[in-house]
């Protein structure tokens, strides 16, 4: 690798390019010294020098060297000497060694390698041949440098990875712990308000049922005093009798919705049977005859599906919806279309009427208990529609209203289709 190649590598990693290499030259004789830096200095490196083995070995122990150029023949201790002690030096280990020396036998080059040479430069020198064979050692070094830095870089890179996963698996860990905490407690306070609504239902059809027979004591001898009394007291008398009774009445007519809606909530038996909506609707119309007669009501119908359900309770459903269309008329006379559509796995059923219609904000209150969003003048206890969406539910359906003030309204039941 050239060193503007491993400079631009090290760029694209953002990691630090190597520094200039360090060249040994050992030589006990400084004109030889002074030939080695002239030849070399071309190549940008840093030359350093060292007169004697000792010194080389010196340099050695403090500095990391390219290679080394070592002169065969010094005084005291010879290059051979000092390219063993160099070797048993762990920093310079591997540090390449070319020999200097005029000798070219055999014994020689052998002593050389055996010492730990990794060539000869003959004497004379050829400068082209010195500068490339150092230049050749001086790239492997940096790309060993190179190596050497990248692996540290990645190695800490690494260990900054692990750390961020150990840390995002123990977040996650927390996360999954606190989910389970808070699932077990959505839980609990499921089953707590499971058992107290039921509790409440069971109440109030108890309530509803046990306040029945009171009532009918107070309604038959309210009858009784209007049948006796009437027109024999005062007027005042007479207006209050009249107030008892319709009193009474009403108190009926809630108690009855009440302990209906009760009944159906309070059931989680399972839905069995089939309805022929066709022959529910035409009972409902007969049971209701007299009022649709009374309000000059016309009704019509699509083909209706059989579906998987309690002909009873689906009446019931068809019924408070029909009425209420009745009821909550508009000046013109009631026109009511009953329709059925297939959608899906669905069956869409729908009652639409040119009645009043309703503010769309109140599309979802409707439908709970005891909510009305009209007085006196239309008789009703809030109950209808109530018990209208608990039966679809408990037959696995759903409801709901589109409607208009001034528009009429269209209530949609959808029931699961075979
Ligand atoms: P209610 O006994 O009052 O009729 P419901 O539960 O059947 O009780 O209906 C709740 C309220 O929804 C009614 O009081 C009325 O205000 C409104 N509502 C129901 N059906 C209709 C309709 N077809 N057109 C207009 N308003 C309706």
């Amino acid at each position: 690798m050239s060193q503007a190649s491993a400079a631009s590598e090290s760029t694209r990693l953002k990691m630090p390019v190597p520094q200039r290499a360090k060249i040994l030259l050992v030589d006990d004789r400084p004109e030889n010294l002074v030939t080695l830096e002239a030849i070399l200095e071309d190549l940008g490196e840093d030359l350093v020098r060292a007169s004697s083995g000792r010194e080389a070995l010196r340099q050695v122990l403090n500095h990391d060297f390219a290679v080394i150029l070592l002169d065969v023949k010094m005084p005291d201790i010879d290059g051979f000497e000092t390219a063993a002690l160099i070797r048993e030096r762990e920093r310079s280990r591997h540090t390449p060694i070319l020999f200097l020396t005029a000798h070219r036998d055999d014994e020689h080059l052998f002593r050389g390698y055996y010492a730990g040479a990794v060539d000869f430069l003959f004497k004379p020198l050829n400068p082209e041949v010195l500068r490339s064979k150092v230049s050749v050692f001086v790239e492997l070094a940096k790309k060993n440098e190179l190596l050497r830095v990248h692996a540290e870089v990645l190695e800490s890179r690494n260990a900054e990875l692990e750390r961020t996963v150990a840390e995002r698996q123990k977040a996650e860990e927390h996360v999954r712990q606190l989910n389970a905490e808070l699932e077990r407690r959505v839980a609990e306070r499921t089953e707590e308000l499971r058992r107290s609504n039921d509790q409440m239902r069971e109440f109030t059809y108890a309530a509803a049922h046990d306040l029945q027979e009171p009532l009918r004591t107070v309604a038959s001898y309210a009858q009784l005093l209007a049948a006796r009394y009437r027109g024999k007291l005062d007027a005042d008398a007479d207006e209050f009798i009249t107030f008892v009774v319709e009193g009474v009445q009403r108190m009926h007519v809630l108690l009855k919705d009440l302990l209906a809606y009760s009944q159906t909530a309070n059931s989680d038996t399972a839905i069995h049977g089939q309805a022929n909506l066709t022959s529910v609707l035409a009972k409902v119309i007969h049971s209701l005859e007299v009022t649709l007669r009374e309000s000059s009501a016309e009704i019509t119908h699509d083909p209706l599906p059989t579906v998987h359900g309690d002909p009873l309770q689906l009446g019931q459903v068809l019924q408070n919806l029909i009425s209420n269309a009745v009821k909550y008329r508009s000046l013109e006379s009631p026109r009511i279309h009953v329709a059925a559509e297939r959608c899906g796995n669905e069956w869409v059923c729908s009652v639409k009427d040119n009645g009043l219609g309703i503010d769309p904000q109140y599309k979802e209150l409707i439908f709970g208990i005891f909510k009305r969003l009209h007085g006196k003048q239309y008789p009703g206890t809030g109950i209808g529609l109530a018990l209208v969406k608990r039966i679809i539910e408990r037959h696995g359906g759903r409801v709901w209203v589109e409607s208009e003030p001034g528009q009429g309204s269209q209530f949609f039941f959808a029931l699961p289709a075979d």
